[in-house]
């Protein structure tokens, strides 16, 4: 698989997720695994407006206002997972 076929896979993925995440959380989380899987195996870097969409420690599907919160602090991108109830911080640049 070239890096534009599995780009826009997992572009497909997280679309899939957001449509499924009404009904089926657990189908989301599901796309959220393939989408990771994708990105590793071709060592590529997540997007992102994507890595904003899932949990770094239960990697979870996240909806802002339904699942998480986000709100910027410092610089940072401070996502809360109501999964899990752990932060993720990524730095904004
Ligand atoms: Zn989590």
């Amino acid at each position: 698989m070239s890096k534009q076929i599995a780009r826009s896979r997992i572009k497909k993925l997280f679309e899939e997720a957001d449509k499924a995440f009404k009904k089926n959380k657990k189908l989301s989380n599901r796309y959220v695994e393939i989408a990771r899987k994708i990105g590793m195996k071709l060592n590529l870097k997540m997007p992102k407006k994507y890595k904003r969409q899932f949990c770094r420690h239960c990697y979870k599907y996240l909806k802002n206002g339904v699942n998480s919160r986000v709100r910027t602090n410092k610089g940072k991108v401070v996502i809360y997972c109501m999964e899990c109830k752990k932060y993720t911080r990524i730095p904004l640049k």
